[in-house]
């Protein structure tokens, strides 16, 4: 995107204070999805680094990144494949489990999804502490494609998460 694009993207995101607990300040994207020129300018700003690099799989972590991962992957030329939280998948799965601040949370995809040695993109909408999209990328190894990058749309640099993806190449459209 350019700068434009750029701005607006950024204009389209609303900042809660204190959702969904007190001392979160939540990213809302609605506004975004609801804004043709800023939706279209965000899909093409996650593909446009990863065209003509092969992918064939897109991973869209649930929920705001089966949003952006399904067009993404149409502009790619990719399949889709949906990470889902514990339990929502019908076939037979393959699982990731990582930490939260209390507990762990698990991530999904079915196991046949991804072929092996295939060329996949992870994408979601932001980028916090980095957990899931670690444990994302430690899924598609364990189905045995190669993650050629992850892609979102903010990154929320104080949080550093962009620090457990060391071995990823990691590109954000905004970085606040
Ligand atoms: P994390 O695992 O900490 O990187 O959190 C990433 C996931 O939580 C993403 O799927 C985001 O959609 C969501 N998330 C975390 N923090 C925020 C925030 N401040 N605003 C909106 N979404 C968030």
């Amino acid at each position: 995107p350019d700068t434009a694009e750029l701005a607006l993207i950024e204009a389209s995101i609303r900042d809660i204070p204190d959702f969904p607990q007190p001392g979160i300040l939540f990213k809302d994207i609605t506004p975004l999805l609801n804004e043709p020129e800023a939706l279209a300018a965000t899909v093409r700003g996650l593909a446009a680094p990863f065209r003509g690099a092969g992918i064939d799989h897109v991973v869209g972590l649930e929920a705001r990144g089966f949003i952006f991962g399904a067009p993404v992957a149409m502009a790619l030329g990719a399949g889709f494949v949906p990470a889902r939280k514990a339990g929502k998948l019908p076939s037979d799965i393959i699982d990731q489990a990582y930490d939260l601040e209390y507990g762990t949370a698990t991530v999904e995809i079915h196991a046949d999804a991804i072929t092996p040695g295939s060329r996949v993109l992870v994408v979601d909408d932001v980028l916090a502490t980095g957990g899931t999209g670690r444990a994302a990328v430690e899924l598609v190894r364990k189905a045995g494609g190669t993650v050629v990058g992850f892609s979102v749309l903010m990154e929320l640099s104080a949080l550093q998460g962009r620090g457990k993806m060391p071995d990823v190449e990691l590109h954000t459209l905004l970085s606040v």
